[in-house]
């Protein structure tokens, strides 16, 4: 196997490490295979990283961890932990240019993966020293994934090894990711007063100067 895969022998001597399941938005409808193969990469793409982190070329973990152990937190408690991490990571105001370059830059591993299945589009495994974040690169929409990067990144921050799999877990992670990206007190004086689908397509395209690829 080490010579037809070409990898080194003790790449199959590593211990492997166990993390939960995996945040996989639709449980029931993701395959146990699919899953399997997801997750085994994703362990891969962990240990690549760890080895790179121990020698000094990856980033430590720096993800805070704000629990969230009830299902029914109101929206305002989640969009303030998303603003929690906004400041905690010092991020200025406005659009993030690169969502991937910023979970990397605190030590989250983010790696694309043609998932192969429409039921999967993102997951993550929180590991405590690197968690891995997998986006499908399936889809091609960049605008899909950093908010495929950011939602996993709320059940990093909010869920932890804690509660997953539920619908409520993945509401809570869903407006983490639309506060984070975009909190409401700056995109706030942008909107239109009515539901004016032209001009919200605008400010979507103007975002290059205002929310640039958010
Ligand atoms: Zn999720």
């Amino acid at each position: 196997m080490s010579a037809a895969l070409v990898v080194p022998v003790g790449f199959f001597m590593r211990p492997l490490e166990e993390t939960h399941e995996g945040f996989f938005r639709s449980l029931r409808r993701t395959s146990v295979t699919d899953r399997r193969r997801a997750r085994a990469v994703a362990h891969v793409a962990h240990d690549v990283a760890s080895a790179a982190a121990t020698a000094g070329r990856f980033p430590l973990l720096d993800v805070p961890n704000i629990p969230v152990t009830d299902l029914d937190v109101p929206i305002e408690d989640i969009e303030a932990i998303a603003q929690r991490v906004r400041n905690l990571w010092d991020m200025p105001r406005g659009p993030i240019d690169d969502v991937v370059q910023l979970l990397e830059a605190h030590g989250v591993v983010v790696t694309r993966l043609p998932l192969d299945s429409a039921d999967v589009d993102a997951f993550s495994l929180p590991f405590p020293d690197h968690p891995v974040v997998v986006l499908g690169s399936d889809k091609a929409d960049r605008a899909r994934s950093r908010f495929d990067g950011s939602h996993e990144l709320g059940h990093l921050v909010m869920h932890g090894e804690q509660i997953w799999g539920m619908k409520e877990v993945e509401t809570q992670a869903h407006q983490f990711a639309a506060a984070f990206l975009m909190p409401a007190n700056e995109i706030h004086d942008q909107l239109p007063t009515s539901v004016d689908w032209p001009a919200l397509f605008d400010l979507k395209k103007s975002g290059r100067c205002l929310w640039r690829r958010y």
